[in-house]
């Protein structure tokens, strides 16, 4: 287990950017100097690269964008049956896709446009609704989840490892307008009692109304909404100079 995730955390960036942490690094030379304890030392780095991971992708909200995707799909449970799993699935996608931009090019930046994603979809939530099919619906619904993520992430903090102490004034980058838009802070961080609340406000109806796969993926979503809801003012104390 440990070699697997030794050979996954050297291809990531989080294990190349724990490598260069300077605090770290001042402590593994020390390790690594007193020999017997280097792989022990080596596998906490690793575990340390895990627990990173899983920062930078709760920092996306992404449970509550996951139940968000859902929520968007329910009517088409009523309009077109037959393409909700279809809708919900593109939309849950669509929801989680924009925050990819964590592993390259620029957060919140790259692949966020609070604007652009909009500009496409709209035509092609015509054209479905003109020519319902496989292809259409799914475009539509993953292009106006990713167009809602990204004003999402607006409306709540920066993503920064103690959102709660308001350090950045960067939501997301608006490439309309070429400037970073300000939080809004209507969800003051990610795991927030408000932050919970939308996750499991959002996510119970999709649980209950749809079928698996799309009721399994919100349970899950929602389990883990739960769980970092209830440990995330900790994170910082124990991954310190990790998620900064
Ligand atoms: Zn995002």
């Amino acid at each position: 287990m440990c070699d697997l995730l030794r050979w996954v955390g050297g291809f990531t960036r989080e294990a190349t950017l724990i490598r260069r942490n300077q605090v770290l690094s001042t402590e593994r030379v020390t390790h690594e100097a007193n020999g017997p304890d280097t792989r022990r030392w080596n596998d906490m780095l690793i575990w340390l690269g895990v627990i990173r991971m899983c920062c930078d992708c709760r920092r996306m909200m992404a449970p509550t964008h996951v139940v968000v995707g859902a929520i968007l799909a329910m009517p088409i449970l009523v309009l077109s049956p037959g393409y909700a799993v279809t809708a919900a699935l593109a939309a849950i996608a669509g929801g989680i896709f924009p925050d990819f931009d964590l592993f390259f090019g620029r957060h919140r930046r790259t692949l966020h446009f609070p604007g652009g994603y909009w500009a496409l979809a709209t035509p092609i939530l015509g054209w479905a609704v003109l020519e319902p099919g496989t292809a259409t619906v799914a475009a539509a619904f993953f292009l106006t989840a990713a167009g809602i993520h990204s004003l999402q992430d607006w409306f709540g903090a920066p993503p920064e490892a103690r959102p709660w102490e308001s350090t950045s004034n960067k939501a997301v980058y608006s490439h309309l307008t070429g400037q970073w838009l300000p939080p809004k802070r209507w969800v003051r961080y990610d795991g927030a009692p408000e932050d919970l609340a939308i996750t499991v406000g959002l996510g119970v109806p999709g649980i209950v109304l749809f079928d698996s796969p799309v009721s399994v993926l919100l349970i899950i979503s929602v389990a883990i909404g739960v769980v970092y809801a209830s440990i995330r003012k900790h994170i910082p104390r124990y991954v310190s100079g990790l998620i900064e």
